[in-house]
């Protein structure tokens, strides 16, 4: 992160400066220490060589009988001492001499008292040296008292007058202080340098002391502060730079937490969305690396689309809102649950979830949402799918797990919605099936492999065929004859559904325009009547097979209705003023359908057949079924029932006032060739097509091939041929 290493970076910098600074002040210091160290001993040798040339000169004023050092140790050894005029001085003081003069006055014959006192005060000592100042300031002298005490007796007092001035004249230069000391013990406390005075004999006869400028040491002590200034001051700069980038970063890192933390939540339910669900499950369990056993859930909500395309976007996000707390709520904190977008949930769960329990899952969901979703308790159907996978079972990284939940919760969805199915390898085959089958279909349109079966549609009370609906099947070359629930929902998926509709569209005016006046009821979906050009192409066709528009009735179910009602109503308007009628399919099995009765103009209802099948079983289905027949005939409109299969049936249709019916029992859905004998149009006199379908044994329609496809004909009616059988499932 930037922010963070600059602000490293000024730590560093801060620290590496002190060290900086430290080093150099230990380096200057030792640096003056050593100049200041060579400095003194310049100044030992120039006091040395200074003092050496007067000691020099005063050895060379000795008689010669004191300049051999064996006799001055001879002397020593005589522990007596002569003070000035006290003793006999060897050779005499010369009456010139400036001690002379010195001595013949006042002053400096009071010094001199003061000396000899101090001596005599010392008078134990074997041999010492007294430095005294003597005479006037500014004409002083230094005098060098040797006691010599030899023989119980002062044998000798020797003074040696150096002159001050002159030692202080050359000494200044170098910053040196002349201090006169009386006694060596009498070191100052801040002299540093030091000068060891010997006798003739080589003994140390005194020390002489002075203070070192320490010029280096000096000028490092100076130099401190203004180095401690900068130090600080920089140190300051650098901690505020250092501060500031602080709140910079932590701003920064805030937005960035906050960039990521929108990024990986889901906006509208709050939950973690796709890229942070990949995250986790990269987490949890990653690849080709043994993990924790885990249970991925695939849950789609039931019902949705319509929600979102009926009654708006919004209430289909308080649906998606309602359906994430429920959820959340049911999986408890331990699992990860995350949207993955749309509808569709994943829930992440630990250890693996057994069929039972999710079932017991499912049901609990279901009823919460039942519970809990407001449109669910106004009525409208919202429910759940969810597909499962345990990681114990099939193992494999997070994202393949996610993708067998998905094919799972497909399976859910294809099995009728509302189900928890738990991932089998039989449904990836089921998968790869239906895959194939799609790409299949596709040729199949183009190889004329869809067959129509046309099944009656009766006057409800006459029993006499007033038309057909074409049903499609395809003859698949290895499959069998397959019914339509197996290819148009695949078909549905694509555009492929508004090829194969308008195909059948073509084989059904093609095999049923040329009979008579029936009317010819054709399905269709949302999707191939919304495609551009589809108004012209009926006309057209209508035109080519030269069947009058009246007799083409094109059915839509509730779900075709849902997307795009607006456009879906143009279109009809626009064929239903050419002549073309349009039937509501399968109506009461989609959802709010009373609407569509008042929003659509449709000339016929057909009651799907549950509620036909439910007459006997359902108490309130005879009710629902006259009050929906009641109000469609109210709107003009035709009433079908579909489904009918037993005489009671009919006979309860015909009375709740249904103007026509359709079912097994007039006849089941059968080729071109066998419309004459299984749904003709009953001609006076002849039973009607319900008898003669009750007297005719059922056959099933999708029957076995007896001859391998391929050595069929490829032609548009004919008998259904089959290799294998789908009939059993
Ligand atoms: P649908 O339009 O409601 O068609 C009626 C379905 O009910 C037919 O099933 C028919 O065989 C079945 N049926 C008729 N009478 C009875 C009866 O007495 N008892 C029972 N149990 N069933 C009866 P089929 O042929 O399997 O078609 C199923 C659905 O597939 C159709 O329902 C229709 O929605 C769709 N479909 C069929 N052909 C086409 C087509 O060309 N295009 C489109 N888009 N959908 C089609
Ligand atoms: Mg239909
Ligand atoms: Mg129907």
């Amino acid at each position: 992160m930037p922010g963070r290493s600059m602000v490293r970076l000024l730590d560093v910098a801060v620290v590496g400066l002190i060290v900086l600074a430290l080093t150099l002040l230990a380096l200057f210091a030792w640096a003056a220490r050593i100049s200041d160290r060579n400095a003194r001993t310049i100044e030992t040798t120039i006091v040395a060589r200074e003092i050496g040339r007067e000691v020099a000169a005063f050895q060379a004023s000795l008689p010669p009988t004191l300049r051999q050092a064996g006799i001055w140790r001879a002397e020593l050894a005589q522990r007596r001492a002569v003070l000035g005029a006290a003793g006999p001085i060897p050779g005499g003081i010369e009456p010139e001499s400036r001690i002379a003069t010195l001595i013949a006055s006042a002053a400096g014959r009071a010094q001199l008292d003061a000396l000899r006192g101090a001596l005599e005060r010392s008078a134990e000592n074997t041999t010492r040296v007294e430095f005294a100042r003597l005479g006037d300031p500014g004409d002083e002298a230094i005098a060098i008292a040797a006691l010599i005490q030899a023989d119980g007796m002062e044998r000798a007092l020797v003074l040696q007058l150096l002159a001050l001035p002159e030692i202080a004249g050359a000494l200044d230069p170098l910053g040196i202080d002349l201090l006169p000391v009386l006694a060596p013990a009498s070191m100052p406390a801040d002299a540093n340098g030091t000068l060891e005075i010997t006798g003739i004999g080589g003994e140390v006869l005194a020390i002489l002391p002075w203070r070192s400028t320490r010029l280096a040491t000096t000028a490092t002590e100076r130099m401190l502060p203004a180095l401690l200034v900068i130090v600080f001051s920089w140190s300051v700069i650098l901690l505020i730079m250092r501060r500031r980038w602080r709140v910079v970063q932590s701003g920064f890192e805030q937005d960035l937490a906050k960039v990521e933390r929108m990024a990986s939540t889901d906006p509208l339910t709050g939950l973690p969305n796709r890229r942070a669900l990949f995250r986790h499950l990269a987490e949890v369990a990653p690849a080709a690396t043994p993990f924790p056993a885990v249970t991925v859930m695939m849950i789609d909500l039931d019902g949705f689309k319509w929600i979102n395309d009926q009654l708006g976007h919004e209430t289909g996000d308080e649906v998606i809102r309602q359906a994430a707390d429920i959820l959340r709520s049911e999986l408890g904190s331990d699992a990860f649950l995350a949207r993955l977008g749309g509808d569709e949930f994943v829930a992440i769960v630990h250890g693996k979830v057994t069929g039972i329990a999710l079932a017991r899952f499912h049901r609990h969901v279901s009823e919460a949402m039942a519970r809990g979703i407001t449109l669910a308790k106004a009525g409208v159907a919202i429910g759940a799918s969810i597909g499962a996978v345990a990681s114990e079972d099939h193992g494999g990284s997070g994202e393949h797990l996610l993708k067998l939940a998905d094919i799972a919760v497909y399976a859910a969805k294809a099995a009728g919605r509302g189900q928890a199915v738990t991932y089998d390898n039989t449904l990836e085959l089921e998968k790869a099936f239906r895959r194939t089958l799609a790409r299949d279909l596709k040729a199949a349109i183009l190889m004329r492999e869809l067959r129509l079966h046309h099944q009656p549609i009766v006057e409800a009370l006459s029993g006499r065929v007033i038309g057909y609906e074409s049903l499609v099947r395809w003859q698949h070359p290895f499959r069998g004859l397959l019914a339509p629930s197996e290819f148009i929902p695949l078909a549905e998926e694509s555009d492929l559904i508004i090829h194969l509709g308008n195909t059948v569209l073509d084989l059904a005016l093609t095999e049923l325009g040329p009979r008579g006046e029936c009317r010819i009821s054709v399905n269709t979906t949302g999707r191939q009547i919304m495609a551009e050009g589809f108004v012209e192409f009926v006309k057209a066709l209508l035109a080519r097979h030269e069947v009058a528009p009246h007799r083409l009735c094109l059915e839509l179910t509730e779900t075709s209705l849902i997307s795009d009602g607006e456009s879906v109503q143009a279109v009809i308007a626009e064929l239903r003023a050419h002549g073309v009628k349009f039937a509501i399919d399968d109506f009461g099995t989609g959802y709010s359908s009373l609407s569509y009765l008042m929003r659509f103009t449709f000339d016929t209802l057909k009651l799907d057949r549950a509620f036909i099948a439910a007459l006997d079983e359902n108490a309130d289905s005879p009710m629902i079924v006259t009050a929906i027949t009641t109000l469609a005939r109210s709107l003009g409109m035709e009433v079908v029932g579909e489904g009918v299969e037993t005489a009671e049936q009919h006979r309860f249709l015909a009375a709740a006032g249904c103007t026509s019916l359709q079912g097994y029992l007039f006849g089941r859905p059968v080729p071109l060739v066998r419309l004459s004998d299984a749904g003709a149009p009953a001609r006076p006199g002849e039973p009607d097509v319900a008898e003669r379908a009750a007297a005719e044994p059922a056959r099933a329609e999708y029957a076995p091939a007896e001859q391998p496809l391929a050595q069929q004909p490829l032609a548009l009616v004919g008998e259904p041929a089959t290799l294998s059988s789908l009939e059993a499932a």
